[in-house]
């Protein structure tokens, strides 16, 4: 399977019954136990983020690119932390609810800007890049360039999580759970994290900071890489 394949099926999927399913995960309604616990784990990861760059004391008027950004989970709380935010998502329907939850928490809709774009596709830049669980999508073969272009976009800091290797068996039996029923024919797509960090150092970045969130389902190897050169 090529990448383009992976990408329309990835599209289809968060345009389908992806989109259904992970609506329900990243919002607040009643959801089960599997469910609850990847929930759990993504907001600890959102939250980490988030601390990270309030720790920095600069977020007021930060440009932020959130490439994928989903629902909004991160972009709404930056844009209401002061951030400018420009949000992207492959999928049309995670757009159009990442804008009402905007306009809903926000009461305004300019800021974060949502458009449909495949992140590959994406020009600017900003000075701060941020992919959250984005490249369990990537084949590892795709996630240089992926990764690359990404960099490409960022004049200062680039803020990338993934689901790590190293737990490839664990999370290989609980995959399942990520995809169930139907979707099942989207893969997921693990990375060693040492391949993550050749990829950023080639591009001039070093790591700065770094996370893990582990639950009972949900793996989350978090990175946060400077521009160095
Ligand atoms: N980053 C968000 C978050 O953490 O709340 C969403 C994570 S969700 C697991 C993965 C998202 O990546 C989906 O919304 C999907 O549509 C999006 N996605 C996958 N491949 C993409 C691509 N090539 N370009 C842009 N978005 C992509």
């Amino acid at each position: 399977m090529n990448v383009t394949d992976d990408k329309t099926i990835v599209k289809d999927y968060f345009n389908s019954t992806g989109f259904d399913r992970w609506r329900r995960i990243y919002g607040d309604g009643e959801v089960n136990k599997v469910q609850l616990d990847i929930r759990n784990g993504h907001q600890q990861t959102v939250d980490t983020v988030i601390s990270w760059l309030t720790a920095d004391n600069n977020l007021a008027g930060m440009s932020i690119c959130d490439a994928g950004c989903g629902v909004g989970s991160l972009s709404i709380p930056l844009a209401q932390a002061g951030a400018k935010v420009y949000a992207s998502d492959i999928s049309d329907k995670m757009v159009e609810e990442a804008k009402e939850r905007a306009l809903n928490t926000l009461g305004q809709g300019e800021n974060p800007t949502f458009a449909v774009q495949d992140l590959e596709t994406l020009s600017g830049s900003y000075h701060t890049v941020i992919c959250l669980d984005v490249l369990i999508h990537y084949p590892q073969d795709k996630a240089a360039e992926m990764i690359s272009h990404l960099c490409s976009l960022s004049q200062s800091r680039l803020i990338l999580s993934f689901a790590p290797k190293t737990f490839a068996l664990s999370i290989l039996k609980k995959i399942g759970s990520f995809f169930p029923g139907p979707s099942k024919a989207t893969r997921a797509y693990l990375h060693r994290e040492a391949d993550v960090v050749k990829i950023l150092e080639s591009n001039g970045f070093s790591v700065q900071r770094q996370s893990m969130t582990k639950t009972s389902f949900y793996f989350s190897r978090l990175l946060e890489a400077n521009r160095s050169s």
